[in-house]
């Protein structure tokens, strides 16, 4: 297994670069085989949107199909995704984009959910000392983490 890293989506560069240094962190603690298929470009990101209301289908598809394409170029059969492991995301759209490149690039998607996994994984952090990431990534989920937080802290309220 090879674990690929691509996240255009990832807004400013000081996260992307935090981010990615946890991933190589880790995978060095486990010995873990990575690649990145090409550097930092947030143009990739915004020229892939089609529609705001949408973005995460449209994030989901242009981070899906690098890694599909990148693994049918080096001959793998499988593909998929550690996105499922976040209760944040919408795990029917990720596989929904997964099975439209699977039929686009010819490799097959693994279709896993891995929420199960998530407070394992809150855990594993903290021991292991890694970056923890408090927004999505892109720019819009950023700005609405700082909104929750200042609502938060102003009525006590998690939610608006
Ligand atoms: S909220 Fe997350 S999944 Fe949705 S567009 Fe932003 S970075 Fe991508």
């Amino acid at each position: 297994m090879v674990n690929v890293f691509y996240n255009p989506n990832i807004h400013p560069l000081d996260e992307y670069n935090r981010r990615y240094a946890s991933f190589v962190k880790y995978l060095r603690t486990i010995q873990g085989e990575f690649v990145v298929p090409v550097g930092y470009n947030p143009l990739e990101y915004f020229s892939q949107i089609q529609d705001w209301e949408n973005r995460c289908w449209w994030c989901y598809n242009l981070r899906l199909k690098k890694v599909a394409l990148w693994g049918k170029e080096n001959g793998f059969k499988y593909f998929s995704t550690t996105l499922t492991i976040s209760p944040y995301q919408n795990v029917t759209q990720i596989w929904e984009a997964g099975k439209q490149i699977e039929q686009q690039v010819g490799i097959v998607f693994v279709d896993r959910d891995f929420r199960g996994g998530f407070p394992e994984s809150q855990n594993l952090s903290k021991k292991e000392n890694l970056y923890r990431q408090n927004y999505c990534g892109c720019i819009l989920s950023k700005w609405e983490g700082v909104k929750r937080r200042i609502w938060k802290r102003l009525t006590g309220r998690k939610s608006f």
